[in-house]
């Protein structure tokens, strides 16, 4: 089952819910339309009243009455580095040998070292494999000799997501999130 994107009641984008969270939202009325293109129906409990099975209809994408979180759509907001958002936004690259890993042969390298005051963000953060890390040990690029293949960035929060799952998600909620990507993005 695809996740569901939810927006908040402005139309940003917020998070991704399960069906069962947004089934959830749709019984206690916090969901005002859907958006998405897919839709899909579950059949509930049966209403012993009225005799009959409910439905309930979700669709890929759902406008919700989720307050604005603010922060998220400043230009400057950036979300917290994960190590599996990490390695998405560098596609299971190394940025320091080129080679492709599968994630658990990967690791977060602080390019600049935490030790010498290099900090958690976005841009001070590459994919490296655990050989290249340790060889790198406690040095900048520069020490080692090494140049990074692409220059980190940080992602807005409509990226975020899509970098959370983007193995997973569909047409139209690709397409939604692409449209407020910034417009430099190295996503597109
Ligand atoms: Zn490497």
């Amino acid at each position: 089952m695809i996740p569901i994107l939810q927006l908040d009641i402005a139309g940003n984008p917020s998070s991704w819910i399960t069906y069962r969270s947004a089934i959830s939202m749709e019984a206690a009325d916090r969901i005002i339309a859907n958006l998405g293109d897919e839709e899909f129906t579950f059949h509930g409990g049966y209403n012993r009243l009225s005799g009959q099975h409910s439905e309930v209809t979700i669709s890929s994408i759902i406008l919700t009455k989720e307050k604005v979180a603010g922060n998220r759509l400043a230009k400057n907001y950036s979300p917290v580095v994960t190590n599996k958002g990490l390695f998405k936004r560098d596609a299971n690259m190394c940025l320091y040998c080129g080679e492709i890993f599968s994630s658990r042969y990967l690791t977060r390298d602080h390019i600049i070292p935490k030790s010498r005051l290099g900090d958690e963000s976005w841009t001070n953060s590459a994919t490296a494999c655990k050989d290249c890390n340790s060889k790198k040990a406690n040095r900048t690029p520069e020490e080692w000799g090494h140049f990074l293949l692409a220059v980190p960035f940080a992602p807005n929060w409509a990226e975020y997501l899509y970098l959370k799952n983007s193995h997973r998600i569909i047409g139209d909620q690709q397409r939604f999130l692409k449209m407020r990507f910034p417009k430099n993005s190295q996503l597109l």
